[in-house]
């Protein structure tokens, strides 16, 4: 999800006469079209994982484009078929044996994601929680159409998936096997699959000999190298609104910038609003965080972190960012109050207008 940061809107002219088009036609890869020759390097979009991801090689040629984006588009719509937590897939099969007790066999990339989840939750104190995929059932955010119209969920039903305690720490992993202790624990990686994708995605790119890309899913964005020499620039959008840009942050490396608000999917009913990121201590949906950016070294950590930083709210969101070893967070808050780590300053500059305080030890 999130569409929170996008490429700054000085970009914007380049992407968008490519991406429409192929928005319409379904979003086939071809390398760069001519309308972006002034853009160097080549670049593809096509939607997957619910938006649209743009991925560019700044200094690759049409041949090398030609063989690398359309490997990373099929793998990428092979892990959102794979991981989708209702369409049936590997993960509902996962799902539906996880209810019964049984062990059953996964892939390697799941396993792999339930052993990154798992340090992750512990980490966050439970706040990032894939395994209530129940709960986000319950309130209906199992679903691609937003915004949800209509009442909550029954307090009682919220009350019971609350108190059955589900946990990625209840599973038995060995190999790429798996069983939970736990028969309420039913997997969802709306919060963490994102990034691990975007790593996967970079993995593939420099399997191919290639240094520099930026893979941007709708705002989430993971990088490695440089944009030409120079650092990647990415916006930071004002949760509040119709496009405003609420400051950059400027990159190089391997990096991954997500960010997660509450601001985007929500259920709506008599004026108020229901986040679709849910509070695993109470099955109710956070409300005082607008939106959280992250930066990790990799899209996995920075995915999940996010999501943790949301639920952690504005008072806690500090010290479980240092609990999870996060050094680079930026908070805005409901009423609008713009808030970053020390860490944070190194890359992240605020628009006009914007005031920031800096939380933490002066270093
Ligand atoms: P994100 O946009 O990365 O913050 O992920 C939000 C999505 O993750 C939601 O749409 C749910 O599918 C799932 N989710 C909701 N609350 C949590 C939570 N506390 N921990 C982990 N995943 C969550
Ligand atoms: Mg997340």
């Amino acid at each position: 999800m999130n569409a929170a940061l996008n490429v700054l809107p000085s970009l914007l002219p380049r992407i968008l006469p490519r991406v429409l088009p192929r928005v319409v036609l379904c979003a086939c890869v071809t390398a760069t079209a001519p309308a972006c020759s002034k853009s160097p390097g080549q670049s593809a979009e096509f939607f997957v994982f619910g938006t649209l991801v743009d991925v560019r090689l700044p200094d690759s040629d049409r041949e090398q484009a030609a063989e690398v984006l359309p490997a990373v588009q099929r793998e990428l719509q092979r892990m959102h078929h794979e991981w989708h937590a209702w369409e049936p897939g590997a993960l509902t099969r996962l799902n539906d044996a996880l209810q019964t007790g049984e062990t059953a066999r996964t892939t390697a990339e799941i396993a792999e994601m339930l052993r990154r989840s798992r340090d992750l939750e512990r980490r966050s104190g439970g706040r990032f929680n894939p395994a209530i995929g129940r709960l986000v059932a319950l309130w209906g955010f199992h679903t691609s159409e937003f915004p949800i119209v209509g009442p909550p969920p029954d307090g009682d039903a919220i009350g019971a998936l609350v108190d059955a305690r589900p946990s990625t720490l209840d599973l038995v992993l060995e190999g790429d096997t798996v069983r939970s202790s736990n028969p309420a624990v039913q997997l969802d990686f709306g919060g963490i699959g994102k990034g691990y994708a975007t790593d996967l995605a970079c993995a593939v790119i420099r399997s191919q000999g290639v240094e520099s890309a930026i893979v941007n899913a709708g705002g989430d964005v993971r990088t490695m190298g440089d944009n030409a020499g120079k650092p990647w620039r990415i916006a930071v959008r004002d949760p509040a609104g119709a496009g405003g840009v609420a400051g950059a942050i400027e990159i190089s490396g391997d990096a991954a910038v997500f960010t997660s608000g509450n601001y985007a999917r929500f259920r709506e009913d008599a004026g108020e609003r229901y986040a679709h990121i849910l509070d695993p201590r109470t099955g109710y949906p956070v409300r005082h965080v607008a939106s959280a950016t992250v930066i990790a070294p990799d899209g996995t950590t920075a995915d999940a972190a996010a999501t943790a930083m949301v639920v952690a709210g504005p008072e806690d969101w500090p010290q479980v960012a240092a609990d999870m070893g996060i050094a680079a967070v930026l908070v805005i808050d409901a009423s609008g109050e713009m808030r970053a780590t020390r860490a944070m300053m190194d890359y992240f500059t605020p628009a006009e207008g914007w005031a920031i305080s800096v939380v933490g030890p002066e270093r």
